[in-house]
């Protein structure tokens, strides 16, 4: 029997790895935004058009590239965050497997002008589905800005399965506040189609959270900190008053990295034990701080689920000291008269 095995074409393997990173254009959004942030940028505007669908622009005023490495950044497993395995067990960066780039570059026309603080001039790159269409030197400040047009042009079938305009646009938003959350030092602004969503100055955690949320969201929020030995804990839990039928304001950031965890979240729920109306959820924004070594970001493609060194003990700091907190506002309470 003949041999059969060939490897595939680079392109046609970003194609499939593709199918990972990017489901719509929310996760374009996340990547984009978290690149623009490993690059040390203070100012971050995205720019959406048709909810993603044909435009998704992100200018930073970060790092920027060299010529050679604005070249190279679209290449698979091409990554300036990591060297070695080690480092898997120690990032500090938001991105590690360099595939995000050779990815949506796979599925998109992407045109990204970049540029160093030593260069006088930057580099203009235009690409198409993988294939390299200009480099040219071009005229633009320190920075990046990557413009991602007609998301999956080259994948009908995804294309067609994009949701109503609205609701991508509401993943966006979703990804986009937690960034913004996340990082509140930074500022970010976010147009679509151009009316002007969110413009959000630099400022502390606790003003970051009511620029996004609305002003009546301050007087919900009972601050909480704690300080171990596993963990820096700090952040907001919402008055049990406040507390809603819906999920809607639950925010975990590990690092400064969102993250989903129903274990966690229990914890949350468990604090404010004798505190709530029957199935109603209260608002949280909790932030920790663990050392890279003793967690894992590497189990899922996307990073919203992590692995904790010692769970359990995670659970009982945070139920205590929100618990805490919640004494500590004197919260009364809530005698429920609706069963
Ligand atoms: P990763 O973030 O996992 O390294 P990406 O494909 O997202 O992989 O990016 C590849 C590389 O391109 C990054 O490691 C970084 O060196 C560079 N890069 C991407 N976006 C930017 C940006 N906005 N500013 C500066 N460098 C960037
Ligand atoms: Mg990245």
């Amino acid at each position: 029997m003949s041999d059969i095995i060939q490897l595939l074409p680079d392109h046609v393997a970003n194609q499939i790895a593709a199918g990972e990173v990017v489901q719509r254009p929310a996760s374009v959004v996340k990547e984009l935004l978290e690149n623009a942030i490993d690059a040390g940028a203070t100012q971050v505007n995205l720019l959406i058009k048709d909810a993603g669908k044909t435009l998704i622009q992100v200018a930073d005023n970060g790092s920027g590239m060299s010529t050679t490495d604005a070249r190279l950044c679209f290449e698979r497993h091409a990554t300036s965050k990591i060297k070695q395995a080690e480092d898997l067990f120690n990032l500090n960066t938001k991105g590690f497997r360099g595939e995000a780039l050779a990815s949506i570059a796979a599925i998109a026309h992407v045109d990204l002008k970049t540029k160093p603080e030593t260069a006088e001039v930057g580099t203009h790159i235009k690409i198409h589905g993988s294939e390299l269409i200009t480099q040219e030197v071009c005229v633009t400040p320190t920075g990046t800005i990557i413009s991602v047009k007609n998301l999956f042009y080259n994948i009908p079938a995804r294309r067609n399965f994009l949701k109503s305009n609205n609701v991508e646009i509401r993943h966006i938003i979703d990804e986009f506040q937690r960034v913004a959350l996340a990082h509140p030092q930074i500022g970010f602004s976010l147009h679509h189609n151009g009316n002007e969503l969110f413009q959000l100055s630099s400022s502390s955690y606790r003003q970051r959270i009511v620029a996004v949320f609305g002003g009546k969201t301050n007087e919900k929020l009972v601050p909480v900190e704690e300080d171990t030995e596993l963990v820096k804990l700090s952040g907001f839990v919402g008055k049990p008053e406040f507390a809603k039928k819906s999920r809607g304001e639950q925010f975990f950031f590990v690092n400064h990295r969102f993250i989903k965890s129903p274990y966690l979240n229990h914890a949350v729920q468990a604090a404010y034990e004798g505190l709530l109306k029957d199935k109603t959820h209260p608002s949280y924004f909790l932030y920790l701080e663990i050392d890279a070594s003793r967690i894992d970001i590497n189990i899922h493609p996307t990073k919203t689920e992590i692995k904790f060194d010692d769970e359990h003990a995670l659970y009982a700091i945070l139920r205590s000291a929100i618990k805490h907190s919640l004494g500590q506002f004197s919260v009364a309470p809530v005698l429920d008269f609706d069963k």
